[in-house]
């Protein structure tokens, strides 16, 4: 079993850069907004036009970073993993410098991320960097989580090796159809429910938890027989 977690709606109880972007970027980040929703611009380039209007200093926001608060049961749903040597891969179409500070501060700092990259600072300008993006992604995010959410070793083709996808947003929308077990809320569970896609819906992680428990006796039983 391997586990990609989305960020943004999903382990932080909002949408980080949305807030960030609310409180210190020049208004023009809503017109970029309108135009992706329109389908004007790909999800790609609305952030890195979003990111490079985010003003302030460092500290403002840090400070802003620092009222987000973590999804319930997150951190007994991480320490599960540990306990159970799961890999745990956090996946975010948002900014690896605002999910780090979050995590950081929720000393979960040593999570796996993958993300967009945050360069340069409020002196400089912000600018955002997209080593994860790939041409002809469906999402057409800057972070193509269908390339990066793939099994632990997809060659050993092992049926028991299961990709599991929790998430909410429209970034998740084509890694979901990939997952082996997918949960989902928001928009998410509203695709998956349209599609007659099977997920499990969850409002916090505890029943994540206890549902992968089961899930994991499911296939050691399995690998004992
Ligand atoms: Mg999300
Ligand atoms: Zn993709």
């Amino acid at each position: 079993m391997r586990i990609f977690c989305d960020f943004d709606g999903t382990i932080a109880k909002v949408d980080t850069t949305d807030l960030v972007l609310t409180r210190l970027a020049d208004p023009a980040w809503e017109a970029l907004e309108a135009r992706w929703t329109q389908g004007e611009i790909t999800a790609a380039e609305c952030m890195r036009g979003q990111v490079a209007l985010i003003g302030g200093a460092d500290a403002a926001l840090d400070a802003v970073l620092d009222s987000v608060e973590l999804a319930d049961g997150f951190a007994e749903f991480v320490a599960w993993c540990q306990a159970n040597a799961v890999p745990l891969t956090v996946v975010s179409d948002g900014v690896d410098r605002f999910i780090a500070r979050i995590l950081d501060r929720h000393g979960l700092g040593y999570l796996p991320v993958i993300a967009n990259h945050l360069v340069g600072n409020a002196e400089l300008g912000r600018r955002l960097e997209q080593p994860w993006s790939r041409v002809g992604c469906a999402a057409g995010s800057g972070v193509c989580k269908c390339q990066v959410a793939t099994k632990s070793d997809e060659r050993a083709n092992k049926p028991d090796d299961l990709m599991v996808f929790i998430g909410d947003g429209r970034s998740d929308f084509c890694v979901s159809g990939r997952a082996d077990l997918l949960f989902a809320r928001d928009k998410l569970a509203d695709y998956a429910r349209a599609r007659a896609m099977p997920h499990y819906e969850f409002s916090d992680f505890s029943i994540i938890t206890t549902t992968l428990t089961a899930a994991l006796g499911r296939s050691a039983r399995r690998a004992a027989i």
